[in-house]
């Protein structure tokens, strides 16, 4: 018996378990927000999803794969892509991106938009090289690098204040040509553009998107271009594809996801769009990792895309009628913030709004010498105390950053009307109880 326990003893594990490029990189804030939104949420605008269903041809779709003929939908498939959806993805960004599109070297199919993404960094980022990341970004392009063994690098958007005492928009939020090209050096790899981006909703205009690739020319830098939101723009913008512009379709990798595109969050099915030569070494990290991605979800979204090539610029797409559909929840998520005094920035895209919570600082004080932002503070009382949840905007700056922009909390306004007046009556109180305490 003393035997046996001086042996478990000496078993017990004394080395260092965790691999290096994980260092820094372990603590993540979607685990805590997520958790506290199941535990206290009335109201979750929180993490971004949608709470109504995708529409009724993607869901017949699926059933179609499922209960079909074909039963091979139910085994593996072509490792890089279900040849119907790298066929009709090929056809349909060739048509957006004006160029001919091969199914089998230009594209590949992922788990989502974020395997894609991490896809890429694993297959570009080395050691020791610089990927310049536009902040606020989508938190985990960070990890990423770092996981890669690259240095993150960051440039902030520069908000300006409107004239006027007009609400604020995301177009208000400028790059500073000057700061961004002072970011590229020889150590310079990639850069992520995040357009429509997730936080703020802004959409690079055309002249951003020129600066941006002029500078990827002339360092010769690599582009990784997350575009899930691509059909969500609002106010008859138009999304620019960074690929598209002269020089840049060698140097991209553009993301997508239909999990954004189709309102289906939960099928994670996403894609990369390239040329062979940047692709090639993608497909080198997705075989020897994911490998293969669910075929049935795949075929689903294959006949969506069909339906929608066919129906494309019409009334009746999907494409068309989805950003109609959330431009009006954001003028509604929009109104009740603005009547409360929780300062939205309206944004020109996706399916989030930052909102300004300076105006509520009375309700929760500030802490000096908290090493917690105080937007995440605040956001942690509003969900226990109101119900009701978002996200932190700190979330998506660096640590030395998130200081400066930790008055603003991010918003997913992809709800049902039902949702979004609950989220009104919670604010509409407050605003009583702050006016008659
Ligand atoms: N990129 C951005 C900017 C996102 O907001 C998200 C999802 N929140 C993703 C990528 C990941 O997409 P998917 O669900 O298809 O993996």
């Amino acid at each position: 018996h003393t035997h046996f326990l001086s042996l478990s003893l000496q078993a017990k594990m004394s080395r260092p378990v965790q691999a290096r490029r994980l260092e820094g990189i372990d603590k993540n804030i979607w685990v805590e927000f997520v958790k506290l939104a199941t535990t206290y949420s009335r109201v979750n605008l929180g993490q971004g999803f949608p709470d109504f269903p995708p529409p009724d041809f993607l869901k017949e779709a699926f059933v179609r794969a499922l209960s079909g003929e074909n039963h091979m939908v139910h085994q593996y498939t072509r490792a890089f892509g279900h040849p119907p959806l790298v066929k009709i993805l090929a056809q349909f960004f060739g048509k957006l991106l004006g160029r001919d599109i091969d199914p089998l070297t230009n594209v590949m199919v992922t788990v989502g938009a974020y395997q894609a993404l991490f896809c890429c960094f694993q297959a570009f980022v080395d050691e020791g090289d610089e990927v310049i990341i536009i902040e606020p970004f989508f938190d985990c392009y960070e990890a990423m690098v770092k996981m890669a063994g690259g240095k993150p690098v960051y440039v902030p958007l520069r908000p300006k204040a409107p004239e006027g005492g007009k609400l604020m928009s995301s177009a208000d939020w400028l790059l500073d040509p000057a700061e961004l090209a002072s970011k590229f050096s020889k150590k310079t790899k990639v850069i992520v553009l995040n357009s429509p981006n997730n936080p703020l909703g802004k959409v690079f205009s055309q002249g951003d998107l020129e600066l941006i690739a002029g500078l990827c020319v002339q360092h010769d830098v690599l582009c990784i271009s997350d575009e899930v939101y691509e059909w969500l723009v609002y106010d008859g913008k138009e999304h620019v594809r960074i690929a598209s512009l002269r020089g840049m379709w060698d140097r991209t990798v553009t993301i997508g996801s239909a999990g954004k595109t189709f309102s289906a969050t939960g099928w994670k099915v996403g894609w990369t769009v390239g040329p062979n030569h940047l692709l090639q070494h993608v497909r080198t990290v997705h075989q020897n990792s994911v490998y293969h991605c669910a075929t049935a979800a795949q075929d689903a979204v294959a006949q969506g895309f069909q339906r929608e090539f066919e129906l494309h610029g019409k009334p009746d797409s999907y494409f068309v009628q989805l950003p109609k559909e959330m431009q009006q929840k954001r003028d509604w998520l929009v109104q009740s913030l603005d009547a409360v005094g929780m300062k939205p920035v309206i944004p020109e895209g996706t399916y989030f709004l930052v909102a300004d919570i300076s105006e509520f600082k009375s309700d929760v004080p500030d802490v000096p010498d908290s090493h917690e932002p105080y937007d995440s503070r605040f956001a942690k009382w509003m969900v226990k105390n109101k119900g009701l949840a978002a996200i932190p905007l700190s979330t998506f700056y660096c640590e030395a950053h998130k200081s400066k922009y930790n008055h603003f909390i991010r918003f997913c306004f992809a709800k049902e009307e039902a949702t979004l007046k609950a989220a009104n009556d919670i604010l509409q109180k407050w605003k009583q109880e702050k006016t008659n305490p």
